[in-house]
């Protein structure tokens, strides 16, 4: 019996694991992938505390570092259902189930797909949600970044050091993203935007990708644009599919919590991107973590 599991080893719950580990409870985190979660996925990080820059790989594994050092037990497992028994919780994988007094849930959460058609036929081939892991395969192409947020203005600058150009595709006549993200973007030569617009259709051949279909909202005239890949940000959607039946998620799909990280079920929190909430960033997410490991703590202690 783990006094906590804590699901998903991205920034949040990796804190929420130190946290617990240090005062000495029994930890367990369970993790599908590599530790890091969406850090994995993210070129430089330049505004977590004490870094002026650092690669999100190298972040994930200084944070996996720290909380190996306090004795957290790790395994891999996809979480599949979380049970509570009143006396405990079960935590169940593909394979396994697991005992604790209390679970932490940090799953956080995955790109949004366009859903046009060429997606899904040439994801891979062309079509990526990831610079960080696909950006070097495109050295000298024409790139499609779509969508007008942190992630695709950020990405697609990332992308100019690889790419010829880098055209962004964004459905209104204003980015979403911070304003210094955004007075990078527009003093670099190798990218220009597309306004008002939404691709319709991606397009290929027998190998990949070779251009999109273009839809002006506000002229409603169609356009292709040639390019060697596609790169689609265009947000997020929560990963709680194995939390859905249990009524701690509002409808669309995000944990609902108090400040206190607690969900409506006792013993049961939730942190980092999978919560309902306005802020998705690394602070946020390791503030969560500690705020979990320390209720952790006080709840063991008011229910033993
Ligand atoms: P995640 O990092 O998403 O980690 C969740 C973990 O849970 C994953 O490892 C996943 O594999 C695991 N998991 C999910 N489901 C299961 C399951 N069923 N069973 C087991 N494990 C599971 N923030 C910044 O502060 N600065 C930046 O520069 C920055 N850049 C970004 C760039 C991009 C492209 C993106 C997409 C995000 C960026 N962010 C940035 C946001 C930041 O990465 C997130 O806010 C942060 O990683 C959230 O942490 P988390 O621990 O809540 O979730
Ligand atoms: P986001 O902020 O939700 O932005 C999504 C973008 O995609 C928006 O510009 C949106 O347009 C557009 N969009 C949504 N659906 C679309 C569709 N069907 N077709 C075309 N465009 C569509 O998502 P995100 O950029 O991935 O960021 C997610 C979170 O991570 C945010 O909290 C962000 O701050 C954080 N993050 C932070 C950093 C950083 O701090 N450096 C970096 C990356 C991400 P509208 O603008 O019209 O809604």
């Amino acid at each position: 019996m783990y006094d906590v599991i804590v699901i998903g080893a991205g920034p949040a719950g990796m804190t929420a694991a130190l946290y617990a580990s240090r005062s000495n409870l029994k930890v367990l985190l369970l993790e599908r992938g590599a530790p890091g979660g969406q850090m994995n996925n993210t070129a430089e990080v330049e505004n977590y505390p004490g870094f002026e820059s650092i690669m999100g790989p190298e972040l994930s594994q200084k944070m996996f570092d720290s909380v190996e050092k306090f004795g957290t037990e790790n395994a891999y497992g996809i979480v599949q259902d979380i049970k509570d028994l009143g006396t405990h919780k079960e935590v169940i994988t593909e394979d396994q189930t697991f005992e604790a007094k209390t679970v932490v849930i940090a799953t956080g959460c995955n790109h949004r797909k366009l859903g046009v058609p060429g997606e899904e036929e040439y994801a891979g081939r062309g079509v990526s949600y990831c610079a960080v892991c696909d950006g070097a395969f495109f050295r000298n192409k024409r790139l499609i970044v779509v969508g007008g947020g942190d992630s695709a203005v950020e990405e697609a600058i990332y992308l100019t050091n690889f790419a010829a150009e880098v055209v962004v595709v964004h459905r209104r006549d204003q980015l979403r993203a911070q304003k210094i993200i955004q007075d990078r973007a527009f003093a670099n030569e190798k990218m220009s935007f597309i306004w008002d617009s939404v691709v319709e259709e991606i397009h290929g051949n027998d190998m990949a990708v070779t251009g999109v279909q273009i839809k002006n909202l506000k002229t409603g005239e169609v356009t292709e644009e040639a390019a060697g890949g596609i790169f689609i940000y265009v947000g997020l959607e929560p990963l709680t599919e194995p939390f859905i039946n249990s009524g701690i998620t509002n409808p669309a799909g995000w944990v609902e919590t108090d400040t206190e990280m607690k969900t409506s079920i006792p013993g049961v929190f939730a942190i980092g991107d999978v919560r309902n909430k306005d802020l998705r960033q690394i602070t946020t997410a390791v503030g969560e973590g500690g705020i979990a490991g320390q209720q952790v703590y006080k709840y063991i202690e008011e229910n033993a």
